[in-house]
């Protein structure tokens, strides 16, 4: 008997039919003698529905009492879905019981529709197992420590699931959703792309913080601290399948202790269009710049990716970082007004049409030569390259938008990731 906490995205929980098909998936789990925690994603398309309603009445704004009414309301959502599974369950014969987060409890922190999980209290859950029944605890909320609900900010049911099977010290996490597994690449881009029996933690989160919608980001990192088994499966697979096959389907998020040596060097190409390219230039170079340019920029709160400093020319040297495209005009915005005057620049130039595309993989910390051959197979394409960054395990470039899908088939290629 092993302790397993299923998750299912808001495509798997979208109609009372699929969320019939996850009762019938679950009560076939404890069948063979597990016991199951699941936490849902609230039905899709509701959380945006609930915001929708909500900015009907008052446009999102960075006020506490606004957004603690936003968690209040969206959490909502998982309530409902988290019922009907538990009805679903019921209706199987399977025994069950819904809990929000408030009532297991997952204690947050304070900070309203962003919130941090602090704890998990699993005395209640166990209690429900031993018993034999399946618990359904809502995914994405918990509460502070005043008692307000919280939410963990969209896509947060992964990191629920996860802190969950870490608090509990589960077997393994199965996070069911609407593809069947990691793919080395987006097959929309690259149809060749293949899905990854296995992928390193650390390939993972460099590539859910590169725009991979596969995992919420912070789910990564909490599997990652508690070391928690996670699969990535589909769970529109038939309901009555194997068990032992499901069970090995899909894609497993492992740990580098029990990687197996043979690996390949780079795992995955992402990508992603969410940059703008910033060049503060003719700066005069000299101790501070960087700090004056970048200080400015992180105190509003402005995320930098890529920086790029060249050397100087004449006393004159150019600057080059990247930001968030919704970040972009405030960034130039600020820099011309607060930064440019002071700094004695010659000009702040923006651009937006560009893209960051990367190669990840621990193999690369083993192997030489890996981020040349990129270098090389961009050339043969003709693709010019604007800005680099490296890490132990990805490369990354920026590149302009236009040539995004050419490069990344080509690095697709030159890796021989279409190969099994
Ligand atoms: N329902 C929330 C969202 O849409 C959380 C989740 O689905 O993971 O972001
Ligand atoms: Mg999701």
């Amino acid at each position: 008997m092993a302790l397993i906490v299923h998750k299912y995205g808001g495509t798997s929980m979208g109609s009372t039919e699929r969320i019939r098909n996850v009762a019938k998936r679950v009560a076939k789990w404890t069948r063979a003698g597990h016991q199951i925690v699941v936490v849902p994603s609230a039905m899709s398309g509701e959380t945006n529905r609930l915001l929708g309603l909500a900015k009907e009445l008052a446009p999102a704004k960075p006020d506490t009492a606004y957004n603690r009414e936003l968690d209040m309301l969206a959490s909502t959502g998982e309530q409902a879905s988290s019922a009907l599974l538990a009805i679903a369950l019921q209706a199987e014969g399977q025994p069950s019981v819904s809990y929000a987060g408030w009532q297991v409890a997952i204690k947050t922190n304070d900070a309203f529709t962003k919130a941090r999980i602090e704890s998990i209290d699993d005395a209640r859950v166990r209690g429900d197992l031993d018993a034999g029944k399946v618990v359904i605890i809502t995914g994405f909320q918990g509460v502070d420590d005043s008692g307000n609900i919280t939410t963990l900010g969209r896509g947060g049911s992964d990191t629920s699931a996860v802190a969950v099977a870490a608090a509990m010290k589960a077997d393994e996490c199965l996070i069911y959703t609407d593809v069947d597994g990691v793919y080395t690449t987006d097959p929309r881009v690259v149809p060749e792309a293949r899905r990854l029996q296995t992928v390193s933690f650390e390939e993972m989160l460099e590539m859910a913080s590169m725009g991979s919608k596969v995992l919420q980001i912070r789910s990564v990192e909490f599997a990652g601290k508690y070391k928690v088994p996670m699969r990535v499966l589909s769970s529109f697979t038939p309901w009555d399948i194997d068990i032992n096959e499901e069970a090995a389907s899909g894609t497993l998020i492992t740990f580098e202790e029990d990687e197996q040596m043979e690996q390949a060097v780079v795992s995955g190409i992402a990508f992603n269009r969410d940059e703008a390219k910033i060049s503060v230039v003719g700066v005069p170079d000299k101790p501070g710049i960087a700090y004056q340019i970048l200080g400015a920029v992180a105190d509003a709160n402005i995320e930098v990716d890529v920086i790029i400093q060249n050397l100087s020319k004449d006393g004159k040297t150019d600057f080059s970082f990247t930001v968030h495209r919704n970040d972009y005009t405030k960034t130039l915005d600020l820099l011309k007004e607060k930064v440019l005057p002071s700094l004695g620049a010659v000009e702040v130039l923006g651009d937006a049409k560009i893209c960051k595309v990367s190669i990840v993989g621990i193999g690369m910390r083993s192997h030489v030569g890996v981020a040349s051959k990129m270098f090389r197979s961009l050339s043969e394409e003709g693709i010019n390259i604007q800005m680099i960054s490296t890490s132990e395990i990805k490369t990354s470039v920026v590149i302009d938008e236009k040539y995004m899908e050419l490069a990344v088939r080509a690095l697709h290629k030159a890796f021989d990731l279409d190969q099994a």
